[in-house]
């Protein structure tokens, strides 16, 4: 538990410093700033060192070289005015012109010539060039150099003083033979001090250039020593990170793109699993993008699913709940209804979900009567009052909401509408993309749907065409065969009766005789329209041979049968038909019987309504007769 906790914690760290969650732009912004940070670190170090380094370079070469070259040469000089003294010395003891030492010579010279020793170049270079350095140099910055010059300067002066002095007595040694012994002894004595005091300062001298040098040298080292390591760490650090962002970024980035690519091609080949979903790994465009190849798969995948199940559904109604359905779950639209448009073109009725009252529907009811009123039907194109308020009349003035009507095409007409409405405003209220959306995912499902709506339409044609009476638009004989018996178990389920009404036009032969048989046809088909509208709609009109007619009423009451025959009987005796320029008036004569009172089979009962009917036209016709059973003779039948 609390190493699964680290580790998501550990990943969540990763996924924070790789940016695995910023928008691309974002995370490419910060991955250049990241670099140029890198950079800038590397380049601050090198340059510190490089000043540092440079700094330390010049304090040795730009003040401790001169230093030590001035020592050098301070020290050069001391040694020259001891071999000076030695040249003196012998110069003294040889009592010769020819004397070996150059210097000597040439300072003897001088002397001769009324100078002073030391102005003889020979014997001045070195103390010369070591005053000249002394005049010319400017350190006085740090106290130990004020005293190393202080001594040098002292003894240097020393030094020629004592120079000169000896080389007079020298002088005079050489032209009277004799020297005041005692103060040479004394002058060189002071010369050897001097020359040693001079020796002793600049060695020391030498030795604290020396100790500062390798401090210079030492601290070089280091820094450099530092600034190596420090770049090494910098520079794996920020491999290291670039590492582990450009192995995160691919991951997040190529691994979905390249199975979107995969998924694509398969698609291509229509060899997909399409409930195979796509890893998301990140919260950017890619992951957004992953989620929403995902969403279109499921769609895909939804679509494929939902034609098959609607091409195996037995009925239309059973296609127009499973649309609904999927309205409702899988696109998130509650309030929608589906309208069918009659195969006359001229009404239209809701079809799912039912209405039970014109007031359910958000629609005037007049379209059901007139489905031209209904501008998407009428235009065959969607009607959105998102784009337009109030586009339609028909949709009642609810201005809390909004509708988008889209028809369904089928066979070049709007073979019905699916409305979908919304609620315009309050808490769910939704903004006119999310509608755009859904209706956009609503119309895939319809469109899924019109194939198979059309080949059950056709084939709801087809059967009804097969069923019913072209000339009076009736059931035949077949339905009657075909239906009876849902008729009867509905009926006897529900311990109801069903009225059968047996039903003749009187000399209908004499129209056919006297107008010819397009007026009898004429005849015929007013006929079935006065019988249809006398009865209710639930109940059943056969044409049941060439001028009879067979009423099923059915759930009726027992003995309410007998009313709505009379009703027949008299709303066609009040009939005048048009035959040509005439008006003429017919009867019809009627048998009633009532299943399952009169009988316990169905089939006796519709005889027994023929045989009330042949007794009503043997008692006088234009009549509806009950059957009795005294009716029925065995002589007869
Ligand atoms: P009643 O029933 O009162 O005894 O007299 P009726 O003249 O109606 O006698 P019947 O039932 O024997 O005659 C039926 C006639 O209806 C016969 C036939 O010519 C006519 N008929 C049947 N089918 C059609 C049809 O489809 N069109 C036309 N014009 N006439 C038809
Ligand atoms: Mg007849
Ligand atoms: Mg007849």
């Amino acid at each position: 538990m609390l190493e699964t906790k680290k580790r998501g914690l550990v990943k969540r760290f990763i996924r924070l410093i790789t940016f695995v969650d910023l928008p691309i732009r974002r995370k490419f912004s910060l991955f250049s700033v990241g670099v140029l940070f890198w950079f800038v670190l590397l380049s601050c170090v090198s340059f510190y060192v490089l000043v540092d380094v440079n700094i330390k370079t010049s304090q040795v070469v730009d003040r401790l070289l001169p230093y030590e070259r001035f020592a050098q040469d301070a020290l050069r000089s001391s040694n020259e005015m001891g071999h000076l003294l030695v040249d003196l010395s012998e110069a003294g003891r040889e009592q010769t012109v020819t004397l070996k030492s150059e210097r000597v010579k040439a300072s003897l010279m001088a002397i001769s010539q009324g100078l002073e020793p030391l102005q003889s170049p020979k014997m001045a270079s070195p103390l010369h060039l070591i005053w000249e350095k002394i005049s010319r140099t400017s350190w006085i910055d740090e106290e130990g150099n004020q005293n190393y010059l202080k001594t040098v300067t002292q003894s240097t002066q020393t030094l020629m003083q004592l120079v000169n002095e000896i080389t007079f007595l020298k002088m005079e040694q050489l032209q009277s033979g004799s020297v005041d012994q005692p103060k040479l002894e004394q002058l060189t004595g002071r010369f050897v001090a001097a020359e040693a005091e001079m020796t002793n300062a600049t060695v020391s001298f030498l030795e604290s250039i020396s100790h500062q040098t390798n401090r210079y040298s030492g601290a070089i080292t280091t820094t450099t020593s530092y600034a190596f390591w420090m770049i090494i760490t910098v520079l794996t650090l920020a491999s290291g990170l670039l590492a582990i962002f450009t192995f995160w970024i691919s991951d997040s980035i190529v691994i979905p793109v390249s199975s979107m690519i995969a998924k694509i091609h398969t698609l291509a080949t229509g060899h997909v699993d399409l409930t195979d979903k796509i890893q998301v790994r990140s919260d950017d465009e890619i992951g957004e993008m992953s989620q929403e190849f995902n969403d279109l798969m499921d769609t895909v995948h939804g679509m494929t699913v939902f034609k098959n199940v609607i091409e195996e559904d037995a009925t239309l109604e059973d296609v127009y709940s499973r649309m609904g359905e999927a309205f409702s779950t899988n696109v998130g639209i509650e309030n929608y209804r589906i309208y069918e448009v009659n195969s006359d073109y001229k009404g239209m009725q809701a079809v799912f979900p039912v209405a039970m009252s014109e007031k359910e529907l958000d629609c005037h009811p007049d379209i059901l009567t007139s489905c031209d009123l209904c501008r998407a039907v009428k235009t065959g194109h969607p009607i959105s009052s998102l784009a337009y308020d109030r586009v339609c009349k028909q949709f009642m003035e609810d201005q809390t909401k909004v509708h988008v009507c889209v028809p369904m095409i089928i066979g070049g007409h709007a073979g019905g509408v699916v409305q979908f409405v919304f609620e315009k405003e309050g808490e769910q209220a939704l903004s006119r993309n999310e509608i755009e959306q859904k209706v956009a995912k609503a119309e895939a499902y319809i469109k899924q749907s019109l194939s198979v709506l059309e080949a059950k339409r056709l084939m709801n044609t087809l059967r009804e065409s097969s069923l019913r009476d072209p000339m009076t638009g009736l059931f035949n004989r077949r339905f009657l065969q075909d239906q009876a018996g849902h008729l009867i178990a509905g009926t006897l389920r529900r311990k109801k009766n069903i009225g059968l009404l047996m039903c003749d036009i009187d000399f209908f032969k004499q129209v056919n005789d006297q107008y010819g048989h397009d007026a009898g046809d004429q005849v015929l088909k007013e006929t079935s329209a006065i019988i249809q509208k006398s009865v209710r709609e639930s109940d059943v009109v056969v044409r049941f041979g060439g001028e009879e007619f067979l009423v099923i009423l059915t759930d009726i009451e027992a003995g309410d049968a007998m009313s709505v025959a009379e009703k027949i009987r008299s709303n066609i005796e009040d009939k005048v038909f048009m035959v040509g320029p005439e008006k003429i008036r017919k009867t019809i004569s009627l048998g009633v019987s009532e299943y399952p009172g009169d009988s316990e089979g169905f089939w006796q009962s519709i005889k027994y309504a023929d045989v009330a009917l042949y007794r009503a036209k043997e008692t006088g016709r234009n009549r509806a007769l009950r059957f009795e059973e005294s009716m029925w003779t065995a002589e007869e039948f």
